[in-house]
């Protein structure tokens, strides 16, 4: 018989976190890598939340929370989603758990059946298709192109929903394009899915903060949509917390409560520490962490230059996150220092061989045409590893 499932045979490796383990790897042999693959900020965890977790393990927390949060916790969140989102929860509709990962892992769990379709618009973050196909989801991409910022229109949603259409998830910021939807492309979106009254949306926002332009809206806030709406959220990238391991949703009761029983069967809930300092990260003003979404945003301008100064790379201005996303199927069936590229993993791992820069290939995304170049790095860093790319495909 074999060892192992056929669910976790069918599971692509995280491309993310298979090229961070490379560029470690490579490091380890002494290579001089520049790592911009991965999705981490580079910045310390802020001090007033180091001590807030200081303070939780000398006045003893070490039990077993509650498995969907600490009622404290609980309240923050809920504050934060009133304070940030416009958006009314209440504790039954919070459910706090193991980064945003394990969030959106519960919603699947809870809400998927077998051929159900979710629909993703292209490019998304590279676990969607991954875990709705744990869970028999059958994922439904919608190809979306710079010329629209990478963003899917009212009409190609309209065409992509069927009668077996469960969900449609998406990330605003967007990783790894770094569009962010306006509030008028979420009303459009609503409108359509108003003709639909069985399609919920999972909203993940875990760059709510990361935002260079008009600012953040949440579709659970526009008329129709609050009750179908699952919103995510989480610590990891606002407040360089993604070791902690905290992530959340406001999401209707039911489905909430069903997340509640999924995690009591299999985590037990969030690290207790880690809940307890994210109690203050959220109850302080965003406006705390706002030296590093100043510096991303220097980066971003700085990376920005750099990539649109490379032949044959052709990018969106991101409007938020941490990534660029490139076009650069300029190279493909081209040869570079004797090496054939036909696709962006060859030019990805092309990066990696020559330039010794770690970036990730778009097809990860659901985007066979572009790579993510992260600037969670510093500037030093950037500038380098453009300028090693650049030196190997002139
Ligand atoms: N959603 C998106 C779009 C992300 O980029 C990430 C990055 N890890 C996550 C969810 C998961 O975040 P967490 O660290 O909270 O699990
Ligand atoms: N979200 C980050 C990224 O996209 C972290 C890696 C991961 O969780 O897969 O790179």
């Amino acid at each position: 018989m074999q060892l192992l499932s056929d669910r976790i045979l069918d599971m692509s490796t995280s491309a993310t976190l298979a090229m961070a383990a490379k560029a470690r790897e490579l490091r380890g042999e002494g290579k001089d890598i520049i790592g911009l693959s991965l999705g981490e900020p580079d910045f310390s965890t802020p001090d007033f939340v180091k001590e807030a977790a200081i303070q939780a393990v000398n006045d003893g927390y070490n039990s077993y929370t509650p498995v969907d949060g600490y009622g404290e916790l609980k309240d923050a969140i809920i504050t934060k989603f009133k304070r940030d989102n416009n958006l009314a929860y209440k504790p039954s509709q919070i459910v706090v758990s193991t980064g945003a990962k394990q969030s959106l892992f519960n919603v699947a769990g809870v809400m998927l059946n077998d051929g159900d379709e979710v629909i993703l618009p292209c490019p998304y973050w590279v676990s969607y298709a991954d875990i709705v196909k744990l869970f028999g989801g059958v994922p439904v991409e919608v190809k979306t192109s710079i010329d629209t910022d990478f963003k899917m229109t009212a009409e190609q949603l309209e065409a992509a929903i069927t009668p077996k259409t469960k969900m449609m998830w998406f990330s605003s910021p967007c990783n790894p394009s770094g569009s962010v939807y306006s509030k008028s492309e979420l009303e459009a979106l609503a409108a359509v899915l108003a003709k639909h009254p069985d399609v919920y949306v999972v909203s993940d926002e875990i760059y709510e903060h990361i935002n260079y332009g008009e600012g953040h809206t949440s579709i659970a806030e526009i008329d129709g949509m609050y009750d179908r709406t699952i919103t995510v959220n989480g610590v990891s990238k606002a407040f360089a917390m993604t070791g902690w391991r905290i992530g959340f949703i406001g999401a209707p009761e039911k489905v909430a409560r069903a997340c509640n029983k999924l995690q009591g069967q299999t985590t037990s809930g969030a690290n207790c520490i880690a809940q307890r300092a994210v109690i203050t990260a959220l109850t302080e003003p965003p406006s705390r962490v706002q030296y590093m979404i100043d510096e991303f945003k220097e980066r971003r301008d700085l990376i920005l230059d750099l990539v649109n100064n490379i032949d044959g790379f052709k990018a969106n201005t991101p409007d938020g996150a941490f990534y660029v996303f490139p076009d650069i199927s300029h190279y493909f069936g081209k040869t570079l220092k004797g090496k054939q590229i036909n696709n962006a993993t060859d030019f990805s791992l092309y990066l990696l061989e020559e330039a010794l820069v770690a970036t990730v290939t778009g097809d990860a995304f659901g985007n066979p045409n572009c790579i993510r170049i992260s600037y969670a790095a510093s500037k030093e860093q950037i500038i380098e590893a453009l300028k090693r790319i650049k030196a190997v495909v002139s």
